[in-house]
């Protein structure tokens, strides 16, 4: 008999049977009453749980549109940006600022390192900028950037945005829109939120919605905030035809998260991260980030010598358990492990043991057992 399969790559993480139902929902039209209701609800708790007065989204497209909606809405052709990047994805937005004749710095740390707010801040001092982008976790390196600390110190530059990429991190690290001094939030549904793919989710202060009037008319049209923003207000409007059933996934996770509490479930994505991090390094894996700054949203964990990444890959899924491979540099020298979402203490378990079937499948030996006892150690 084969095992099940467990979806641990960095996104889509594991979808929740309850929010799974929800797409198998009979699908309504987008003016149903009820489904107008429902959506309004969504909008309304998003906004009070992620601490916005300004704005909140909830469009059809992954983490790529909600990254272009945030340049396309706050700058145009000529700004400057200050990229702050911690990888592959921080790395999107120059392409993203670039394609829109936006001038771009770049501040790019060494995989698994962060850059310091103290470098952040000279840059600022050095040069003007229109905007700061800013992944809060990197998902090619696991790194996790201090938005807080860099939000405190761009209140003193109030004429730049602050635009955070919260695709790897919203609802597992805590992040409240404006009192972190954030102009731009956004986020996928398939990561943190455990929903299918298929929404980005954005929220906008009000700083960032006035610096939308400011540039008036703008090219992009399916991207514009100001083509949604009737229907943020009022679902039972149409601009462009809303996923109703993902919408309805994502309701129902944000029934999950609420139910849970925003505090316990941070808690509980730091104290499985580090568990199942100090897990891996008891059977030989090392993680890339710095401790500091380790993600709690995934890991990329460093194989030791002599272990072929394609083979170890192959053997864990068919020991039941997927994960990513490493990007750039890293790749066939790491894998990466999503640990987000809704993700109980029988995965967890699972993922640990089924690395631990594959090292001794592959060939390398290691007391079988102390990855997972360690684990438990940490977890309880
Ligand atoms: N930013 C980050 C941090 C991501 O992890 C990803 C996707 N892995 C993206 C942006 C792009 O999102 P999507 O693939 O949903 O377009």
């Amino acid at each position: 008999m084969k095992n099940k399969k467990l979806l641990m790559i960095p996104g889509p993480s594991p979808v929740a049977r309850s929010i799974q139902d929800q797409m198998g929902r009979e699908t309504v039209a987008f003016g149903d009453p009820d489904f107008v209701r429902d959506f309004r609800d969504l909008l309304l708790d998003l906004r009070t749980l992620w601490k916005t007065d300004g704005e909140v989204f909830v469009v059809a497209g992954s983490g790529t549109l909600a990254m272009e909606m945030a340049i396309a809405n706050t700058t145009k052709r000529g700004q400057r940006v200050l990229v702050v990047s911690h990888g592959f994805f921080g790395d999107r937005f120059v392409e993203i600022c670039k394609r829109k004749g936006l001038e771009v710095v770049v501040l790019a740390s060494e995989w698994g390192k962060a850059q310091g707010v103290a470098e952040i801040e000279k840059a600022l001092r050095k040069n003007p900028y229109n905007v700061v982008t800013v992944t809060h976790v990197d998902t090619s390196t696991g790194v996790c950037a201090p938005v807080p600390e860099i939000g405190t110190m761009m209140k003193q530059f109030p004429a730049t945005l602050l635009i955070v990429d919260g695709v790897c991190a919203t609802a597992a690290e805590p992040e409240q829109v404006d009192d972190m001094g954030i102009d731009i939030l956004f986020t996928g549904s398939q990561k943190a939120f455990g929903v299918a793919p298929g929404l980005a989710m954005l929220w906008a202060g009000q700083k960032a919605m006035k610096r939308r009037s400011e540039l008036g008319a703008i090219p992009e049209y399916y991207a514009d905030f100001d083509k949604w923003l009737p229907i943020m207000h009022d679902p039972s409007k149409y601009f462009a035809t809303p996923a109703v059933n993902l919408v309805w996934a994502l309701k129902e996770s944000v029934r999950i998260i609420k139910e849970e509490g925003l505090e316990a479930r941070y808690a509980r994505h730091r104290r499985n991260a580090k568990a199942i991090q100090s897990a891996l390094e008891a059977i030989g894996f090392s993680i890339l980030a710095e401790e500091h700054v380790r993600a709690v949203t995934l890991s990329g964990v460093l194989y030791p010598g002599g272990i072929d990444d394609v083979r170890f890959r192959t053997t864990l899924a068919q020991e039941g358990v997927q994960v990513a491979g490493g990007l750039g540099a890293y790749a066939g020298k790491m894998f990466r492990l999503g640990h987000m979402g809704n993700i109980d203490e029988h995965d967890l378990v699972s993922v640990v043991a089924a690395i631990e079937r594959t090292l001794a499948a592959v060939g390398r030996k290691h007391d079988i057992g102390s990855g997972v006892t360690e684990l438990m150690k940490k977890l309880h």
